[in-house]
């Protein structure tokens, strides 16, 4: 008589196939649009590279770079939460000064109305 019951046995077997889906490596990037990804990968190259002249430079655009015909993207350094933030992901209330450059979520908080469009400066009033 078997220790071993058959039936338990196989039915292990059957599921082993299933089990044997390999996580492949992915990192948290790879889960976001490629532009995306992107622009998280160069936000942290910045906040790397700036270090603590964050806090010189809150508040002003790091980079401008054409998406498209329409579309410019903007990197920033938001005047509130002092993170490099990006015009496409964070919003951006843009100062026409470029020294109070802010992201949306903050805009948001101090009641500050963005203007339609995603903050091109030309609606401000
Ligand atoms: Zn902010």
């Amino acid at each position: 008589m078997g220790r071993i019951r058959r039936r338990d046995k196989e039915k292990k077997k059957a599921f082993s196939i299933f089990d044997d889906d390999e996580p492949s490596d992915v990192s948290e990037d790879e889960d976001l649009p490629k532009d995306e990804a992107g622009r998280r990968k160069i936000k942290r190259q910045y906040s790397e590279l700036l270090g603590v002249r964050i806090e010189k430079l809150k508040g002003r655009i790091l980079n401008r770079e054409r998406i498209n015909k329409t579309i410019e993207g903007v990197y920033f350094i938001c005047i509130d939460c002092k993170k490099v933030c990006h015009n496409m992901d964070d919003g951006l209330l843009e100062d026409p000064e470029n020294a109070n450059n802010r992201c949306a979520p903050c805009a948001r908080s101090k009641g500050i109305p963005l203007p339609p469009g995603g903050g091109k400066g030309q609606a401000a009033a």
